[in-house]
């Protein structure tokens, strides 16, 4: 077994997948190397599990399922609490791992642990609050009661650019239903989902529960789309994956909820505060080294700024520090993947091409899988950024002279998930606001990521809504139970 150096508790890294309580091997003995980006490394093996075994770990979650789902609601949120203390009590070990397998800075792994921690503290109080409703019936006889129901064995496939709150975002509210799930974390970033599994278990989650398929995507995302035990799929990742397990789940016609790319605007008006607004763009843009899904992936700034808003993010950017994520006072870590990298030199190459100047470009250091922070002045629609996510730390600005012709620039993609705007006008913010075809909208905040709100986009951006209150309601069933003859 392969051994992380500096975690206070060595049991949380575990090369093996989760299934009906057991921790195993793939039946054939196949293993996925997972490398540190920082450095090429392989940090350690998960085993590549095959299609019959994740068809064994959906009958596990079927058989607990059985009995999760009659467990008082007061005991599943208490399970859930023993859950989060135990995350918080690991939290730098966890973001040790999740640092190790996936690039981000620490001081932002340690983030991502609070922020996937407080879904499990949410739903936890929110199992207690589900109820049902009494509906005033036709005739006088009748009763009509609405019942709440969990969904069922719930398939939980998730990205790589949180390892850890993609997952408690989708797992607690499961759990807290009454559903049971079967996960298939990132073949990037398993550890982090191995390492919640392992505090599960010791939170007391009964086993099958919480199971964990690790490996390549496609054997293990063929049986949990196909497997009609399966009555609920939770999918974030790209849109392309996303609609084809869309597709795949049709025949068996599975619950969906699908959290998938965006391309968000992120508007400067003339009267904003210029220096908020860095502020947010630096925050929304240059988190996770851009590698996120509400990242503003355009940045639309009004003629009336525009150089100044240019000039004091420029200076920003040139003094970004870019190395290996457990280094301290690194902002940027390294990229996911050599294609990660191909795509963001694609994409600036192609801009530069199409007439854009680079307004600033920070050091980065020699080999290793690093993209340099880039300001790239003169953007505009025909540049391929403009149309797709470049999931990378590159801040494109493009010129407006309307508040009109922002609008319908911003609105212009088929994703729709977050977007940004900074002004001082109070009818400004109401009118744009309103105006913006997105899931969620920043007025002077570069961020919109919490659990108590709602998180998700419209459009090709996805379906369904995590967190807030209606997060729960994607695993849960509404019976309505017709009562006559009373
Ligand atoms: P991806 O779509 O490549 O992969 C996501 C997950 O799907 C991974 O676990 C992957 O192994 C799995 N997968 C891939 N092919 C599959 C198949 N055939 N069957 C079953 N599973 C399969 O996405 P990614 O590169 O890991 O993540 C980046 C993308 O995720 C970006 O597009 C980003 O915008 C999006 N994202 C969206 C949100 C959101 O909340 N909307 C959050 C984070 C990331």
């Amino acid at each position: 077994m392969t051994k992380i150096a500096g975690l206070k508790d060595a049991d949380l890294f575990r090369e093996a997948a989760l299934i009906g309580g057991a921790w195993v091997q793939a039946d054939d003995g196949a293993t996925v190397d997972v490398t540190d980006p920082a450095t090429g490394e392989v940090l350690g093996r998960v085993p590549d599990v095959s299609g019959a075994q994740t068809r064994a770990a959906v009958e596990a979650a079927d058989r607990a399922f059985q009995s999760w789902r009659k467990v008082p609601h007061a005991e599943r949120a208490a399970a859930l609490e023993r859950w989060f203390a135990l995350m918080n009590e690991h939290a730098e070990d966890l973001a040790l791992i999740l640092t190790l397998e996936q690039g981000k800075p620490l001081a932002e792994a340690k983030g991502e642990i609070t922020y996937g921690a407080s879904f499990v503290k949410w739903f936890a109080e929110e199992a207690r609050r589900i109820d049902g409703s009494l509906i005033p019936a036709p005739a006088g006889d009748r009763q009509i009661v609405v019942m709440k129901e969990p969904v069922g064995v719930s398939a939980i496939v998730t990205p790589w650019n949180f390892p850890n709150a993609m997952i408690t975002r989708k797992v607690a509210p499961a759990l807290a239903a009454g559903c049971t799930v079967v996960i298939k974390p990132s073949e990037f970033t398993p550890f982090s989902a191995l390492a919640l599994g392992v505090l599960a278990e010791r939170a007391g989650i009964p086993a099958g529960v919480i199971n964990i398929v690790t490996g390549m995507p496609a054997a293990i995302g063929a049986e949990l789309t196909g497997n009609p035990t399966v009555r609920k799929l939770s999918f974030t990742g790209s849109t392309r994956v996303g609609s084809l397990l869309m597709a795949q789940c049709a025949p068996t016609v599975k619950r969906l909820s699908l959290e998938l790319g965006g391309n968000a605007p992120f508007i400067i008006f003339d009267d904003a505060d210029l220096d908020a607004a860095v502020e947010g763009a630096i925050a929304s843009k240059f988190r996770n080294g851009g590698q996120t899904c509400v990242c503003s992936n355009r940045i639309l700034v009004q003629a009336g700024v525009y150089d100044a808003f240019a000039e004091k993010l420029a200076a920003r950017v040139r003094a970004m520090k870019v190395g290996p994520g457990t280094v301290a006072g690194n902002d940027i870590g390294p990229m996911i993947n050599a294609p990660a990298i191909d795509k963001i030199n694609r994409h600036v190459a192609d801009a530069v091409a199409k007439g854009a100047t680079i307004l600033a470009r920070a050091e980065v250091p020699e080999g290793g899988q690093y993209a340099a922070p880039v300001v790239l002045g003169n953007a505009s629609a025909a540049m391929e950024l403009a149309g797709e996510e470049t999931f990378g730390p590159v801040a494109p600005l493009f010129r407006f002279e309307t508040e009109d012709e922002a609008v319908t620039f911003a609105n212009a993609t088929p994703y729709g998930l977050a977007a940004y705007f900074y002004t001082e006008s109070h009818k400004r913010a109401w009118r744009v606001g309103q105006a913006l075809e997105f899931g969620m909208v920043g007025l002077n905040t570069g961020m919109v990521s919490t659990a108590v709100s709602p998180f998700g986009g419209v459009k090709q951006s996805g379906l369904g809504r995590e967190g807030a209150r209606i997060g729960i309601e994607e695993y849960l069933e509404s019976k309505a139970f017709h009562m006559a003859g009373l």
